[in-house]
C-alpha cells in the first residue's frame, strides 16, 4: 500500500488546505476500527512503536510526547515547561502563528519583543543578529514555516546564530506545525531546543494530536521551572510514557491511525515523503507562473504555495466558488491579505488528478472574470509531472 500512490479514481472533494488535509483511505478504515482501552498491552504496544517512530522524524535522540490537543497546545506545552515570569522572549512574527505564540508567552508573563518580519519575507539574518547583541534573551521563538504567509524560515541559520551570539541559555523554540514532516527538520543536527509538530498537517491524520520535543538543555529548565502546568506539565508526560502510557487518556483512535500513518512513511523512507511534498510545491509554483499570477511569498515553502491574486480579483469570492462548484477547498488569506491571497497545501494524501483539477478550475473562474492567460491543459500538467520522477 503506498502512501502517496496515485489511484484511478480522484476523491469527489478535494481538501487542499494547508491542514487539515484530505485522509488517506486506509487511515479511514483504522479511524472506524472498534475502541479498545489505552491502558491495554495492546494500546501499550501501539504506542510505543509510535513514539520510538516519531523520533525519526523529529530526527532527534530525545524522547517525543503525543499530546491529546491541537497544535496551539503544542506550542503552549513548549512555553509553559520551559518559560517562567519575566524570562525575556524574542518572538519572530512573520504572520498569524507568529502573533499567536508572541501573545501566548505574554500572557505566560514573559518579557516579550516582537520583532515583526514583513509578511511574505523570511527571517532577516542580519537583523536577528543585530538584535541577538543587542539584549540576551532566555527563548527565541519562531515558525519553521509560517502558513498565513507560506513563508519557510532558515532555521538552521538562525540556530546557528543563537548558539553563536545567544547567551548559552537560550533556548530556540520552533513551531513547526507545517514543517515538521513535510520537508527536513533535524532537530538535534540543528540545535533546536523545543519543538513541534501537529497530526492534521504533514502527519496526514484528523486534527487533534500534537506532538512535541524538547533538547536536553531545555530538560535543565524545565525540571527547576517554576511555571504552573498540570495538563501540559511534561515531565508528568514522560513519566507515563516510560510505563507505555500517556498521562492522561489517549486519544486511541487517532494513534492507532498515526502507528499506520509513520509505520508507511519510513518504510518508504523519510526523503520519498519529503520529495514527494517538493514535488507538488514545484507543479504548484510552476503552474502558478504558467497562469500569469505571481507566488506571494518570497522564499516560498514546500508545505503550501501562497498564490497572489490579480488585484481586481476578490480571492474570497473565488475561494467559495472553487468549494461550492468544484469541490475543492483551499484557504484565502486572512488580516492584511483577506481576498488577496489563496493557499493551497502539498501535505495529506493527494492525487495529482486533484492538483490539476484545482489548476483548470481556477483557470475557468479566472476566466470567466476577464482574467487573460496562457490556456493550461490537462495534458502539459500531466506531462509535466510524468517527467518530474
Ligand atoms: C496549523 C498551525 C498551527 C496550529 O493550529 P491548531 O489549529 O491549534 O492545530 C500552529 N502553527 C502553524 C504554523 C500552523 O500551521
Amino acid at each position: 500500500m503506498n502512501l502517496n500512490q496515485n489511484q484511478n479514481k480522484p476523491h469527489a472533494y478535494s481538501l487542499l488546505a494547508p491542514g487539515p488535509v484530505n485522509l488517506h483511505p486506509e487511515v479511514l478504515k483504522i479511524l472506524a476500527l472498534p475502541m479498545i482501552h489505552h491502558r491495554t498491552p495492546e494500546f501499550d504496544q501501539i504506542l510505543r512503536r509510535c513514539l520510538g517512530n516519531l523520533k525519526k522524524i523529529f530526527q532527534t535522540e530525545q524522547s517525543v510526547f503525543t499530546l491529546s490537543s491541537t497544535g496551539s497546545g503544542g506550542m503552549e506545552c513548549l512555553l509553559v515547561n520551559t518559560l517562567q515570569q519575566g524570562d525575556k522572549v524574542l518572538a519572530l512574527v512573520s504572520g498569524k502563528f507568529g502573533e499567536r505564540w508572541a501573545d501566548m508567552a505574554e500572557v505566560f508573563g514573559a518579557e516579550v519583543d516582537r520583532m515583526n518580519i514583513p509578511w511574505g519575507e523570511a527571517v532577516d539574518l542580519s537583523l536577528l543578529e543585530t538584535q541577538l547583541r543587542t539584549k540576551k534573551y532566555d527563548a527565541v521563538l519562531s515558525q519553521a514555516c509560517e502558513t498565513s504567509t507560506g513563508v519557510a524560515h532558515p532555521i538552521q541559520k538562525m540556530s546557528e546564530l543563537i548558539q553563536k551570539i545567544g547567551s548559552h541559555q537560550t533556548l530556540f523554540l520552533v513551531d513547526a506545525i507545517t514543517a515538521l514532516g513535510a520537508y527536513s527538520l533535524p532537530m538535534d543536527a540543528w540545535n533546536i531546543d523545543g519543538l513541534v509538530a501537529g497530526s492534521q498537517k504533514a502527519f496526514m491524520l484528523p486534527t487533534g494530536l500534537s506532538f512535541v520535543s524538547f533538547s536536553e538543555k531545555a530538560w535543565k529548565k524545565i525540571e527547576s521551572n517554576k511555571t504552573p502546568r498540570f495538563y501540559f506539565d511534561i515531565r508528568k508526560e514522560k513519566q507515563a510514557n516510560e510505563r507505555g502510557e500517556t498521562y492522561f487518556s489517549s486519544s486511541v483512535s487517532h494513534v492507532r491511525a498515526l502507528d499506520w500513518v509513520l509505520s508507511h512513511i519510513l518504510e518508504q523512507g523519510l526523503e520519498s515523503l519529503f520529495e514527494t511534498i517538493r514535488k507538488r510545491a514545484e507543479f504548484a509554483r510552476h503552474f502558478v507562473q504558467k497562469l500569469g499570477l505571481k507566488i506571494y511569498s518570497q522564499t516560498p515553502s514546500n508545505s503550501l504555495t501562497a498564490i497572489l491574486l490579480p488585484s481586481e480579483i476578490d480571492g474570497q469570492i473565488l475561494r467559495t466558488q472553487l468549494e461550492k462548484e468544484y469541490q475543492v477547498t483551499v484557504m484565502g488569506g486572512q488580516d492584511q491579505l483577506k481576498g488577496k491571497i489563496l493557499r493551497i497545501g502539498h501535505m495529506g494524501y493527494i492525487l495529482d488528478e486533484e492538483m490539476i483539477r484545482f489548476f483548470l478550475s481556477l483557470q475557468t473562474l479566472l476566466h470567466a472574470r476577464g482574467f487573460q492567460s496562457p490556456l493550461l491543459t490537462k495534458e502539459e500538467m500531466l506531462s509535466w509531472l510524468k517527467k518530474q520522477i
